[in-house]
């Protein structure tokens, strides 16, 4: 079967199956193509609330697929990569939170939405890389701990000076390989072009960047920024989807390691094979949804 073949045949199934098939910006050109909707992974469980079908297909990490559950108990939720993990949500567990909830009784915990709905349903707050500023801004209680990553984490505090900040020290494997030898050698090799970077890369880093934001806040700024080159400091899949949107335009990779293996696990092969065969939907209980929902309608409230 080749590749358009593959996609043919993806789209005749899901609209046979009743399934809407959602792609994080992360994943390869084939996938968000044959996707009902692309994006982030709040943008994305967002709009699955509104979607007619009833199965959800995720392409992406294994948080992404419970969000979309959280907010759409009702439907049947799927991922295509059964070993699709983030090593970034698997760094906070639930009896460590626990732990550090009784080191620090009197802090609010926000968590990144990059987080297990085990690990939310024992905090108070969740975040997104775009509403973290803003969110904690927000927050009443002038103790924050914020988890797991330590690197937005930190943006965060630069930003939000008046709150008292503790960080737990975990990250996103993927931008902490970006060093700040990187952007200089970029930047030499690429004069005028601004660097973009995601706030999960290390301080060192955004220091010398010329723009920190969210993945859609990268692809936003490079859309509709005048400047025909452009440096991007996040999963380098990103820079390969800027170069097809704005053909006009050049993109260069901050580093070649900037890659997420486990987004790269996905592959259209098995989009086809859920599709086709089927495979246990993921299974949540109405006790973790109930608890690990909250943080998260926290966090819409308080970003209001
Ligand atoms: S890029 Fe980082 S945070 Fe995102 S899925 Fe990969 S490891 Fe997790």
């Amino acid at each position: 079967m080749t590749i358009r073949e593959m996609q043919d045949e993806i789209l005749r199934l899901k609209k046979e199956k009743d399934v809407c098939i959602l792609a994080h910006t992360y994943q390869s050109d084939d996938i968000l193509e044959i996707a009902d909707f692309t994006g982030d992974s709040f943008g994305l469980s967002v709009k699955a609330q509104s979607v007619p079908q009833e199965n959800v297909l995720m392409c992406g990490v294994r948080f992404m697929a419970e969000t979309v559950k959280l907010l759409s108990p009702q439907k049947h939720v799927y991922l295509s990569n059964d070993a699709a993990d983030c090593p970034l949500a698997d760094q906070a567990d639930r009896d460590f939170v626990l732990a550090l909830r009784e080191q620090f009784p009197d802090y609010c915990f926000v968590v990144y939405i990059n987080s297990t709905a085990e690990t939310k349903a024992v905090c108070d707050v969740c975040v997104t890389s775009s509403s973290a500023v803003k969110i904690v801004k927000n927050i009443e209680n002038p103790n924050i701990y914020f988890l797991p990553d330590c690197n937005l984490g930190a943006f965060v505090k630069q930003q939000v000076p008046e709150k008292n900040i503790e960080l737990m020290h975990g990250g996103c494997p993927t931008h902490l390989r970006v060093t700040p030898a990187d952007v200089k050698a970029a930047k030499a090799a690429h004069p005028g072009a601004p660097v973009l970077v995601h706030p999960e890369c290390r301080p060192s880093v955004t220091a010398l960047a010329d723009y920190i934001g969210s993945t859609t806040g990268i692809i936003d700024r490079a859309k509709q920024g005048d400047e025909k080159e452009f440096i991007i400091g996040t999963e380098n899949s990103v820079r390969n989807h800027l170069q097809l949107a704005c053909p006009d335009k050049r993109f260069y990779p901050l580093s070649k390691d900037c890659v997420c293996h486990n987004m790269q696990l996905t592959t259209l092969a098995d989009v086809y094979h859920m599709l086709r065969f089927g495979k246990p939907e993921l299974e949540m209980s109405p006790e973790l949804i109930e608890k690990a929902v909250r943080p998260v309608n926290e966090m819409l409230r308080l970003g209001e």
